[in-house]
């Protein structure tokens, strides 16, 4: 059972103390992907694959997921609860940093889940963008960072640059034509971006030139 799996996963991320969506973000994540009906999607960061379960039961029955990880034992892991999963035939990981490997993209994608590095959003939006379907959903966790993003205490120094990045990121999601920009604060802070790529097209150059600023 797929309930099962879930709770085996859940139990396997609380003993090795390897971070999964958490508990109460997850209604929210999954009435989202629910709603975006995507048929492509895109995920950065696997850990174990729990989030690209949950992606793959909350989507349509043909639903194909490419996700990137990192870090080989975690992505062998991931593969293995796939194996368990009536989804892995449909879901595609890929083992490398996404720095790069976003680069050699070749499809398009109409739901992507940012949840790499924090540091790391606005280097794989900016890379991520061309392969935008025609419209869609980018959701990006994490982006509250334990309160350090717009909180009004003073962040400890090994956090600033990550609370830096991400309020970059929070930025060019509001500010780029044709997107739209939610932010839910439960769980660590989930955006929710939503997308035209009519209205931003013609904008695109501009838009790429900032991200490299960023
Ligand atoms: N999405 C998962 C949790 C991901 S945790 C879930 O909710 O179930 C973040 C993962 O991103 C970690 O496993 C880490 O190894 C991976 N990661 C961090 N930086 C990365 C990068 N540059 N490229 C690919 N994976 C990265
Ligand atoms: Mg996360």
């Amino acid at each position: 059972m797929l309930q099962n799996l879930f709770l085996e996963m859940e139990e396997f991320a609380s003993i090795r103390r390897i971070p999964i969506i958490r508990a109460n973000e997850r209604d929210v994540f999954c009435r989202l992907i629910r709603e975006a009906n995507a048929h492509r999607i895109l995920e950065v960061g696997t850990a174990i694959g729990y989030s690209t379960l949950l992606l793959a039961k909350e989507s349509p029955k043909d639903v194909h997921i490419t996700t990137v990880e990192k870090n080989k034992k975690r992505a062998e892991q991931a593969r293995s609860f796939f194996r368990k999963s009536p989804y892995d035939s449909q879901i595609r990981l890929c083992v490398g940093d996404a720095s790069s490997l976003l680069t050699t993209l070749d499809e398009s994608y109409d739901l992507v889940f940012l949840d790499a590095a924090k540091g790391q959003y606005v280097d794989h939006l900016a890379k991520v963008l061309p392969h935008l379907a025609s419209s869609g959903l980018i959701l990006a966790d994490n982006v509250l960072f334990r309160g350090y993003v717009f909180g009004n205490e003073s962040v400890p120094r090994r956090f600033r640059t990550i609370a830096k990045r991400l309020r970059k990121y929070i930025k060019l999601v509001q500010e780029i034509p044709g997107f739209e920009t939610d932010i839910i604060a439960d769980g660590d802070g989930l955006a929710v971006t939503r997308w035209e790529r009519k209205a931003f097209h013609a904008e695109e150059t501009r838009t790429f030139s900032a991200c490299r600023q960023f």
